[in-house]
């Protein structure tokens, strides 16, 4: 993800780094926090959060997301809407987050942030972590200390962030031109392969798609049932063909 300004230097973290947070249902805060929430939505959240929904992709983008354009680079910027009338969002119950299992990246990894880039050569992403501004969060003031790494893994985040840096190659494609924002046409192709995986899906099962990336039976089968074989074949496709 990237941040509008970057914490200074003295405020990244690496996943070696300590951070003390403790967050249970004891709190007086305990549930305040899921609410007035600018809550960004990556395509693998969009697909974990529709699985526990049991939502056809249309529905769930329709019902369940705010959508704008990066003024800069023009790539969609898709978020979690919030209630209308309290601003609260939409899954949280007494008992907390109706949709734990699934629940997207931005609510795992909080209290922390995390910013990613990757190098010229399109290999190894780079990342460093920071501490949210959370003041009523009364997490951060408990006694529990443990490392970056620890937190990544305890909250399930290894398959959010493997699927999340995908988008960083076509945000740094070599052949994306950065002068221009991306047009409507590019856009709408990022919006059907990456987020939409029901129109997705039937775009790749048309005999034109099959025969242009040459699909065997064995692939067409795979992504006809696993969405997240789906969601990989939507980010080579956009490789391939959002910057002809
Ligand atoms: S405000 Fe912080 S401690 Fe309180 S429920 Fe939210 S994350 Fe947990
Ligand atoms: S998705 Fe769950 S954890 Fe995230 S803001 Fe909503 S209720 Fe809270």
């Amino acid at each position: 993800m990237l941040l509008d300004a970057p914490p200074p230097e003295n405020e990244r973290m690496s996943r070696e780094d300590t951070f003390a947070f403790s967050c249970h249902s004891g709190l007086d805060c305990f549930n305040t926090c899921c609410r007035n929430k600018h809550l960004p939505l990556t395509p693998y959240d969009v697909m974990r959060m529709r699985q526990a929904l049991l939502l056809h992709s249309d529905q769930f983008l329709s019902q369940h997301v705010l959508y704008r354009t990066d003024p800069d680079t023009g790539f969609p910027v898709l978020s979690l809407k919030m209630n209308e009338q309290d601003a609260v969002c939409p899954f949280v119950t007494e008992k907390g987050c109706r949709i734990y299992e699934h629940r997207p990246m931005a609510c795992r990894l909080y209290p922390l942030g995390r910013s990613s880039t990757i190098s010229r050569d399109l290999q190894a992403p780079h990342e460093f972590f920071y501490l949210l501004d959370t003041p009523n969060c009364q997490g951060i003031r408990q006694n529990k200390t443990q490392q970056v790494q620890q937190w990544l893994e305890s909250q399930g985040l290894a398959p959010y962030i493997h699927m999340n840096d995908q988008m960083l190659n076509l945000l740094f494609h070599p052949r994306r031109n950065r002068s221009n924002p991306l047009d409507q046409r590019q856009q709408q192709k990022i919006l059907v392969a990456s987020y939409n995986m029901d129109m997705f899906r039937d775009l790749v099962a048309t005999p034109r798609f099959v025969e242009t990336f040459h699909m065997d039976e064995q692939t067409s089968n795979r992504v006809a049932q696993d969405d997240t074989a789906l969601l990989r074949l939507g980010f080579a496709y956009l490789n391939r063909t959002l910057f002809p």
